[in-house]
């Protein structure tokens, strides 16, 4: 439902939490933060309000500078914390908007070649074909983009990578997702809303595009992985 990301100097947790809430007015039932914290995967996540998100971070506090948010709404899955975005496995980790209508076909195929699923949604299988590619030796921007190819159906989509500190990689098909630029720190968001206290000035991914983002900038590439560019807007002043 809502998605955030965030790579740059900042500790992400604060930022991604805090750019959560500006998205609960499109409601959900389930929230969750992945970093990576010295190369490796990790999360958080509850069931319910914010409000439990933030009392399992004040127990466990999750340091990292690289991260990815999420508020769900369930459509596949019960809305339990086992459901809760992200998904992924020890080398990646994925947060999801929309529907994949193919996930039944992609997990078993997935499950054939030996990957492991834990949860119920439509979403696990995104970072489950992702770490197929990835165990089989493609970089972060080719299992990626492999993965992109076989998804029908709606995403936005937000994934960090083990041993990939300073990079997120966001993809946009049915489902709308924005690059927001700042000095040496960039973001994702499900709307220019969510990132609006953090910079206005935005790049509109268009249907079918995804990107790299880094501390410095953003690529962008069409389904075909061409380079594309993408002008980046300044916003109104939000009072
Ligand atoms: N279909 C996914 C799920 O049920 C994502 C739902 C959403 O957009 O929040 O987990």
């Amino acid at each position: 439902c809502g998605i955030v990301g965030v790579v740059g100097r900042n500790q992400a947790t604060p930022i991604i939490f805090d750019a959560l809430r500006r998205l609960e007015y499109r409601g959900y039932d389930s929230a969750g933060i992945a970093t990576l914290e010295n190369g490796h995967v990790e999360r958080r996540r509850a069931a319910g309000k914010l409000d439990h998100l933030a009392s399992v971070l004040a127990r466990v506090p999750l340091p990292g500078v690289t991260g990815i948010g999420h508020t769900r709404w369930a459509t596949h899955g019960a809305p339990t914390e086992n459901n809760a975005h992200p998904h992924g496995t020890e080398r990646v980790s994925v947060v999801h908007n929309g529907i994949i209508e193919n996930f039944e076909d992609l997990r078993r195929e997935l499950e054939a070649a030996g990957q492991t699923f834990s949860t119920d949604t439509d979403s696990e299988t995104i970072a489950q074909m992702i770490d197929y590619h990835l165990r089989r030796g493609l970089s972060p921007r080719e299992a990626a983009h492999e993965t992109l190819k076989r998804l029908e159906g709606a995403y936005a989509l937000a994934i960090i990578f083990a041993g990939h500190d300073g990079m997120v990689i966001g993809a946009r098909h049915g489902a709308p997702l924005v690059v927001g630029f700042g000095e040496n720190e960039m973001f994702l968001g499900s709307d220019s809303l969510a990132l609006a206290p953090l910079t206005r000035r935005i790049a509109y991914l268009d249907d079918g595009d995804w990107t790299i983002v880094t501390p410095g900038g953003a690529e962008f590439f069409d389904m075909e992985g061409r380079p594309v560019t993408r002008p980046i807007r300044t916003t109104a002043l939000i009072a």
